[in-house]
């Protein structure tokens, strides 16, 4: 672990970095239909469904869009929601779930559309991704979990281990459940893509501009230091950042997540590791998962486990190396990849999700104040959701049908205040990450 524990902490991620064609800041009082608040996924998808259908759209973004989540994330693409499917079950019925399912599923076919809808590069592997088992222990809960998953529609198979091995899956991962719609992507490409298409649609896109607040309610005002924006409407996107910008940031639990790069594989450890040809994203069935995916460069990217909730939810005051678990996710690595004892980490870097307590996002409009919209928190699945937001958000504003309103527009569940909401996730998380070390100790010692 030492030269590990030595590894560069990145400020933003490996795969975004200040635009050279930064968009100016808002140095005025503005007009326009509909403001953004948030220059991610939910942000610029928005924007570019509003402006397809002729209103008026304006994006502010505190820092550049891209910065935030959608900036840094894992890249598996997946058809994952609430939890898991059975947690859905569970929270919401059967008949809940089985739309949920069919949801997930239409948020992948967008995102891989808006790929090609907008020429965006971004090393889409249609490789599918496989929830696996790092031990036995962990097959019976999963195999139950894929029966309810299939019997709800959704378009998974369970692979055995004599297909892991033949798929040249590596061996860590002994079985799983195959999500086959989907796969992994360069997250930086995909959003920056995201971003370029807005600008060249001419959406106007004001970068280095923090919202501050936003007044008035029929007709409400963003304001920014330098600058304000009028607006019929106002959509935030501002996902785990929202609780410190405002409502509805109190329904949000912003989590902090770690993930590592490695240094580019040689062939003998490609090789060493099974080659993993078909390059399906990994994540395991922990309690809280590790995920694990192969990138264009034949790097490995990683993390997921060890999230860190910061008392009061404010995120601006955490987000640093110091508070990332850069061990914990490296050290999970070693185990799984034993055979790459002598592959360096290049770097680590970590961002910010939003979880909700029923596991989807928090979409609709402000109570009390319907001209503030929201798409915000994905707990962690939002690559996909966040994509397929961007029409739904358009049709709720401008009163069209859609068939997901339905399924995705919920009442914000209940989220204790502090301390209790501090104690509530750490008690959870200890006896979460109690179970996983359980099952870590057992495949370490082979037991
Ligand atoms: C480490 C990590 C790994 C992940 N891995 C995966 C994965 O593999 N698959 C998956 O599906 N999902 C994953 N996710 C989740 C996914 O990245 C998010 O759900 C998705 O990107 C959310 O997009 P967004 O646009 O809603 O939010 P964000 O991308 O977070 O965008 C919010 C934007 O708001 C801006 N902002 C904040 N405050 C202000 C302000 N005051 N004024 C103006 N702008 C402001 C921020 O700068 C930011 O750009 C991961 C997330 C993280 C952090």
């Amino acid at each position: 672990m030492d030269s590990d524990s030595k590894s560069a902490f990145l400020g933003i991620s490996p795969y975004v970095d200040t635009p050279a064609d930064l968009q100016a800041s808002l140095n005025r009082d503005i007009r326009t239909d509909v403001a953004i608040v948030g220059g991610g996924i939910t942000g610029l998808s928005t924007a570019l469904a509003l402006h397809k259908s002729g209103i008026s759209t304006t994006v502010i973004e505190r820092e550049f869009c891209g910065f935030g989540a959608s900036g840094r994330n894992a890249g598996h693409l997946t058809p994952t929601i609430c939890k898991d499917l059975p947690t859905a079950v569970m929270l919401f019925g059967n008949e809940k779930a089985a739309e949920l399912a069919q949801f997930a599923d239409h948020c992948v076919e967008t995102t891989e559309n808006m790929i090609s809808e907008f020429g965006i590069s971004c090393d889409y592997r249609q490789s599918g991704n496989i929830m696996a088992i790092v031990h036995p222990k962990q097959e019976a809960r999963l195999r139950k979990a894929a029966a309810t998953a299939e019997s709800l529609g959704a378009k998974i198979r369970y692979v055995e281990e004599s297909e892991m091995r033949e798929r040249g899956v590596p061996g860590a991962f002994l079985s799983g459940v195959m999500e086959m719609m989907g796969g992994t992507l360069n997250p930086g490409k995909y959003v920056l893509g995201l971003r370029q298409a807005a600008i060249s649609a001419g959406i106007p896109v004001y970068e280095q501009t923090a919202v501050t607040g936003i007044t008035g309610d029929s007709s409400p005002t963003v304001l920014t230091g330098q600058g304000s924006i009028n607006a019929d409407k106002v959509v935030m996107a501002s996902n785990a950042y929202t609780p410190d910008i405002g409502k509805p940031g109190h329904r949000i639990c912003p989590l902090y997540v770690t993930l590592f790069e490695t240094q580019p594989l040689s062939d003998d450890q490609l090789d060493a590791i099974g080659g993993w040809p078909g390059g399906e994203g990994i994540y395991t069935a922990h309690e809280s998962m590790e995920s694990y995916r192969l990138t264009a460069q034949r790097t490995i990217i990683g993390g997921a486990k060890g999230v860190k909730y910061f008392y009061g939810g404010k995120v601006a005051a955490h987000g640093s190396s110091k508070n990332a678990s850069q061990e914990i996710v490296v050290g999970a690595f070693r185990d799984r990849f034993p055979q790459l004892k002598s592959l360096p980490i290049a770097h680590c870097w970590a961002g910010w999700i939003g979880m909700t307590m029923n596991f989807l996002p928090l979409v609709g409009q402000l109570s009390g104040q319907p001209s503030i919209y929201h798409s915000v928190a994905y707990n962690g699945h939002g690559v996909a959701q966040a994509s397929a937001m961007g029409a739904i958000m358009a049709d709720m504003i401008l009163e069209n049908d859609n068939h997901w309103m339905n399924t995705i527009v919920r009442k914000p569940a209940y989220l204790p205040p502090e301390p209790l909401r501090w104690l509530g996730i750490k008690s959870v998380m200890g006896v979460l990450n109690g179970m996983d070390r359980s099952i870590d100790n057992k495949a370490r010692r082979g037991i």
